[in-house]
């Protein structure tokens, strides 16, 4: 658990092999802080927390390992809610419900990844309005990276809103489908950062913007689902030395948060919409904060959700 100032602290669980001991624990603080940033911005009264489990080799019982670690949950009572992540199913989160209600993304609560792309694609409507004046997609091109889970929603939505797409997988098959129901060109993985596009959106893989891809770029933004896009802090002063604009990843992806978020807390399916919808102006303002003080996008996005978790943390302290 990062925070709980805000709220019990709400984040997936991830069921993946690491190396080390050190090397999963080093990932669930990481992931815990980053799930504190985005509830911040999203104005979800949330903190941020993330489950690792060290996915053994020989799994024997999944049902039997999911159920212990509801049971380890419920002890924490309340204070961390967990949710599905890179390994983890539906089905996983029921079994998990047997034992604990602080769990989301259940059979009956449903999958985020819809809402996770409604929310890109208000990103990618706010990248659109900040480059061009705009925010229609009509003749824009945009370049998708991964039509998993979100990229393929995104794909379909963007297709319908009249934007042209390119796309990649190295799934062959979901780019046949792209191709044969969207209308869509496709490429070969690695060339996707040479498309001369609009708007490229990473919906597949962390640490796709680095030093071999950046100067490879030919778009005037980027607008995906991906986590930790950029490989290292200083990408993003580099992104703003190349005039591309940036949607922070964990600004634009907040979709599937306030779904799980919502639904949890019972809000109505109008509720989280307009939630979602509001992605497009927490991006528009953040770029208009970046140019009026000439920093770099992901700074501004840091130093916002920082200061709102400063904020409640100094009004708990002085309620108790
Ligand atoms: P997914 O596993 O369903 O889809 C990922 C897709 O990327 C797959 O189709 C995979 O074949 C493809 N892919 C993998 N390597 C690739 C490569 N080198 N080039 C091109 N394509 C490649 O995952 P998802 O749920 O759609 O999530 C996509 C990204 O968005 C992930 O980084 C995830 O962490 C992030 N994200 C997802 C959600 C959500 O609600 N699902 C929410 C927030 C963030």
């Amino acid at each position: 658990m990062h925070s709980t100032v805000r709220g019990p602290a709400l984040g997936g669980c991830r069921f993946i092999p690491y190396g080390t001991d050190d090397d999963a624990i080093t990932d669930a603080i990481r992931l815990a802080k980053g799930m504190s940033y985005k509830a911040a911005l999203a104005g979800l009264p949330f903190g941020g927390g993330k489950a690792v489990i060290i996915r053994p080799g020989n799994l024997k019982d999944r049902h039997a390992l999911m159920r212990s670690f509801g049971h380890a949950i419920d002890s924490l009572s309340g204070q961390y809610i967990t949710a599905m992540d890179s390994g983890t199913l539906v089905d996983d989160m029921d079994d998990i419900a047997t034992q604990t209600s602080y769990v989301s993304c259940t059979q009956h609560m449903g999958d985020p990844s819809p809402a996770t792309a409604r929310g890109v694609f208000a990103g990618i409507r706010a990248n659109l309005q900040y480059t061009t004046g705009s925010d229609s997609l009509k003749g824009r091109h945009i370049a998708i990276q991964g039509l998993g889970h979100v990229g393929l929603n995104l794909a379909y939505r963007l297709h319908q809103a009249g934007a042209h797409l390119t796309v990649t997988d190295i799934d062959d098959n979901k780019m046949l489908q792209a191709r044969q129901q969207l209308n869509a060109a496709i490429c070969r993985p690695e060339e996707i950062y040479d498309v001369n596009c609009d708007v490229f959106s990473p919906c597949g893989l962390g640490a796709v913007i680095n030093a071999d891809t950046l100067p490879r770029l030919r778009c005037n933004s980027i607008a995906g689902s991906a986590n930790n896009q950029l490989e290292t802090p200083e990408t993003g002063l580099q992104l703003k030395q190349r005039n591309i604009l940036y949607a922070p990843d964990y600004v634009i992806n907040a979709g599937g948060l306030m779904f799980v978020a919502m639904r949890y807390q019972q809000q109505s399916d109008v509720a989280i919409e307009s939630k979602i919808a509001g992605i497009f102006d927490t991006l528009s303002d953040l770029y208009m904060e970046a140019r009026q003080s000439n920093q770099v996008i992901s700074d501004v996005a840091d130093q916002r959700a920082s200061e709102i978790i400063q904020q409640a943390d100094s009004g708990h302290f002085q309620a108790a």
